[in-house]
């Protein structure tokens, strides 16, 4: 029955495996003009935020010790905002797993097949899922609410979120070259000025070059963001050669002896040109000026585009070896599920998540936190 019906879908979803699809030579195949448009809706949800305000404290969690010390350490302020981004899909996940056992129901065929449906809705991933799910009914003697059956799913979620988490990277060289790509409208430009905000209040300084030059209005966006974060901009005119603006930001940034360079690029090109090899010529060039570098490649994700955030990861790690993930927009979707899909499926580690548009919204992705804010 349940697990029937997931044979069923496990066997569809093998018949498209991601590595099937190949890169188009064009790279048109990355063309989210329809991404791009879907701007997120109602993400500072007043009502919202008054609830959490008066909230009272999470349900205990596996672990109270180590969610007390992830607490602890974390001001409140963040940590609200972080599960007032995350409300979407906290209504999915928790809500709805609470309105599963109303009228006292037991675990059954039935009721899995529910869960199941909760889990795929929240973008967790057939197969993740299936998992899932197999835990539950091989423990469903020890559940009787849905308290027991959080926690089992919290035990379990928690196991494939920590599989992928290595620590933040230690930044050792100077200066450090942070190269961000993702298809348009991802929120490549927006987490480079949350970046550059982090860095420069920790005190590093921080150069950001606009190799985004496809649009005059994305160099435009990207000034805004480095006079919002108080941190230098290197910038040519638009349509004039990217490879050569992260060369000047890296050249600017050993005569100023900065800390941090953020090289922000474009999502799409002209169809003529194909996307993936003027990223890897940046990449070049980057290296070319400064060996060892770019440190780190950071791929954009957004979280309303769901799975098809998951092949994008592949394409761009297939040509640019991707060191680490920024998820983005997890405030405007129920389908927050899709972090537990990334740190599954992928052996890329999350290193960022995106819970607004504000500044202050970008976060290092704690997974225990992140449970805890979810249930
Ligand atoms: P780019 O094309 O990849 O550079 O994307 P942009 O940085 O221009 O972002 C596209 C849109 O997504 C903008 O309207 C951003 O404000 C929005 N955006 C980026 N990150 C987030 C986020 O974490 N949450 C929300 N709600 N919106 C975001
Ligand atoms: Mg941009």
């Amino acid at each position: 029955m349940a697990l029937n019906w997931f044979k069923k879908k496990k066997h569809k979803q093998e018949e498209k495996t991601p590595s099937d699809r190949k890169i188009d030579e064009d790279s048109e195949v990355l063309d989210t003009e329809d991404v791009a448009d879907t701007q997120p809706s109602g993400n500072n949800d007043d009502r919202e935020h008054q609830k959490l305000e008066n909230e009272t404290p999470p349900p205990p969690h596996i672990n109270d010790q180590e969610a007390d010390q992830t607490a602890s350490k974390k001001p409140s302020g963040l940590f609200k905002r972080l599960k007032s981004g995350l409300s979407k899909t906290r209504k999915i996940l928790s809500t709805d797993i609470n309105e599963l056992f109303a009228g006292n129901r037991k675990i059954d065929d039935e009721l899995l097949e529910e869960l199941e449906e909760i889990l795929i809705t929240s973008d967790i991933g057939v197969q993740t899922t299936m998992d899932l799910i197999q835990n539950i009914s091989i423990k469903s003697s020890e559940i009787s609410g849905p308290d027991q059956l959080k926690n089992i799913l919290r035990e379990k979620i928690l196991e494939l979120l920590d599989a992928t988490t290595k620590p933040s990277q230690e930044i050792v060289d100077k200066p450090h070259v942070i190269m961000v790509i993702g298809v348009n409208g991802v929120g490549k430009t927006t987490t480079i000025g949350k970046l550059a905000a982090r860095f420069s209040s920790s005190g590093k300084k921080v150069i950001i070059a606009a190799a985004d030059t496809f649009r005059a209005a994305a160099i435009e966006q990207l000034t805004i963001w480095a006079d919002r974060a108080g941190v230098d901009i290197i910038k040519h005119k638009d349509m004039s050669d990217p490879a050569a603006v992260a060369f000047d930001g890296i050249q600017a940034a050993v005569a100023r002896d900065a800390d941090i360079v953020l090289v922000d690029t474009a999502g799409r090109l002209h169809t003529r040109k194909n996307l993936m090899e003027e990223l890897k010529k940046i990449k070049r060039t980057i290296s070319k000026k400064l060996p060892g570098a770019p440190h780190e490649i950071l791929l954009i994700l957004d979280a309303t585009t769901g799975q098809n955030a998951l092949s994008q990861a592949e394409l761009f790690n297939d040509a640019l070896d991707v060191t680490g993930i920024a998820l983005t927009k997890l405030d405007g979707t129920a389908k927050g599920g899709i972090v537990v899909s990334i740190c599954n499926a992928l052996e890329i580690p999350l290193n960022y998540i995106g819970v607004g548009e504000k500044i202050e919204d970008l976060q290092e992705f704690d997974p225990i936190e992140f449970l805890h804010a979810l249930f």
